[in-house]
């Protein structure tokens, strides 16, 4: 298990994620503070330049990546499948099922059935986690990925434009109201960077999927899809980073805090890897 006790390997992606349609942008507030709502992905500072917070585009990767696991393993939980994170009920461990464990790590403890409770409780969580929450984090597992926010990229001016946008009744096909909304145009582009932290190589597969199906305008950004917003394409792609056990590789990112570059071809066999552990189900 890898997970944030040592230090054992560390990636950095870096691309330059462009509007290829118009994005919506949202109206920040309460919607802006929950990383879990996937439709509002782009933000206006309060210095009026657009940004799209990380939180919120590793939801959307997310829940990608929820419905490709679910398709290829159906059942959740031991490292398998997808849990649902939306219903409490469906979670791969529920806060019920929590308290208990907290309560026996403490009664083992307390039977010197085991040295630490929390050492114990901590093997729990990881080994009833499905495949997703081990990888993008749960309430009760820290997430290994890590997406910073994205500025607006140089060159970008960061024009925002308005729209009138009309909603028609659905039973009396009139018109219901009618509303202006922001986007920011087609073209438009922002700097992403994503820090893996201690993942597996097929862990890893499942993030580079995923960014893979955002690239490819698979995965929809901001509000109003249905009116052909939100496809996003990936340019300039870049990996870096220290492999678990390459003592060089360490060496140099600890004195000069260089990571190595990381060729595209490898981030495929990280797919390979994840695909050799689907198909072994
Ligand atoms: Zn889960």
């Amino acid at each position: 298990m890898a997970t944030w006790e040592t230090f054992a390997s560390r990636f950095i992606i870096q691309a330059r994620l462009e509007a290829a349609t118009a994005l919506r942008v949202g109206a920040g507030g309460e919607e802006a503070a929950q990383p879990s709502s996937s439709d509002l992905p782009v933000l206006v500072a309060p210095d009026d330049r657009p940004f799209i917070p990380g939180a919120s585009l590793r939801g959307v990767v997310r829940s990608q990546m929820e419905r490709i696991v679910r398709t290829l393993e159906p059942v959740a939980g031991h490292g398998r499948g997808a849990c649902n994170p939306v219903v409490e009920s469906e979670w791969c461990i529920t806060s019920g099922q929590m308290t208990e464990l907290r309560g026996d790590a403490r009664r083992l403890e307390r039977e010197h059935q085991v040295e630490s409770g929390d050492r114990w409780l901590a093997d729990q969580v990881w080994d009833r986690s499905c495949r997703v929450c081990r990888t993008f984090g749960s309430p009760w597992l820290a997430s290994r990925v890590r997406i910073a926010d994205l500025p607006l990229s140089n060159g970008s001016d960061g024009r925002i434009e308005r729209r009138d946008g009309v909603s028609i009744h659905r039973e009396k096909e009139t018109v219901q109201n009618k509303y202006d909304f922001e986007t920011v145009p087609a073209g438009t582009a922002f700097d992403l960077r994503i820090t893996l932290e201690n993942l597996a190589p097929a862990e890893r597969g499942l993030v580079w999927l995923g960014l893979r199906e955002l690239g490819d305008g698979h995965i929809l950004l901001g509000g109003f899809k249905g009116r052909g917003l939100g496809r996003a394409s990936l340019a300039d792609l870049k990996i870096s980073g220290l492999e678990e056990g390459d003592r060089q590789a360490l060496k140099r990112y600890i004195l000069h805090r260089t990571l190595t570059d990381v060729p595209v071809e490898e981030a495929d066999r990280w797919l390979e890897k994840l695909w050799d552990e689907l198909e072994a189900n």
